[in-house]
């Protein structure tokens, strides 16, 4: 078996990625499928911690805006991550791989809550760290929390699990002409606004020198 080339990682996953073809709720074969491939990197040697999304459950702008104050419908974006963590851990755990979710708020009923310290332990242990909750602050979002959380834990690089397998100067879907990157710049991604993270994620990620690898996860 190949070495992995990183010694602890973070990977990012959306709430998407955990679900079937329409975006909404979780697909346990695809979830199956995406817990092969960490069990897999964990065998090479790799620690990894996870960020889940819950944007198939809900996200707070998209879903409450014009109808909830933003920071209950933030609250419910970030208890959707958690619901998602939770099946993730659970999931990792009958694919035969340890795994412990941290929560960015505290619900120590469902799991303990994120402290670095504890984290750090973990990982280096070989259990894989599933941190729910984002940030634990509304206003923000999981990208914001996977660059946090990478920072926080000492990650060699966050890995992005996207729809798309590149960054695009534009939607090439709709854009025969976007140019494809294989590199790109903080500084070019903040100038030109491409939103693989968000700015305040990308913004983070600069000041921390966090590099960032974006794959696409083909179905
Ligand atoms: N969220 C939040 N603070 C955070 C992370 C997430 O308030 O630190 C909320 C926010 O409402 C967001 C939702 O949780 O829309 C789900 O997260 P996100 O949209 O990042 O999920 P993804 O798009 O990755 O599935």
């Amino acid at each position: 078996m190949e070495k992995s080339v990183y010694k602890r990682v973070l990977l990012k996953l959306s709430g998407e990625a955990l679900s079937g073809g329409d975006g909404v709720g979780l697909d346990f074969n695809v979830m199956t499928e995406v817990c092969g491939v960490i069990k897999k990197c964990v065998e090479a040697g790799c620690q990894i911690a996870v960020v889940v999304g819950g944007g198939n459950f809900w996200r707070g702008v998209k879903n409450g805006q014009g109808k909830m104050e933003r920071s209950n419908a933030d609250h419910m974006g970030m208890l959707a991550t958690v619901m998602n963590a939770i099946a993730l851990a659970d999931v990792l755990n009958q694919t035969g791989v340890k795994a412990a979710v941290q929560t960015g708020v505290e619900m120590r009923t469902f799991a303990d809550p994120y402290t670095q310290r504890d984290a750090e332990r973990l990982l280096s242990e070989g259990t894989v760290v599933v941190f729910g909750g984002g940030t634990g602050s509304p206003y923000f979002t999981t990208d914001t929390g996977a660059v946090l959380r990478a920072v926080q834990i000492h990650a060699d690089a966050l890995l992005l699990a996207k729809n798309i397998d590149a960054v695009y100067s534009a939607d090439p879907k709709k854009n025969p002409d976007a140019k494809r990157y294989t590199e790109i710049s903080y500084g070019e991604m903040l100038e030109k606004k491409l939103m693989v993270i968000d700015l305040t994620a990308t913004a983070l990620a600069m000041d921390n020198n966090l590099p960032v690898e974006l794959f696409g996860l083909s179905r």
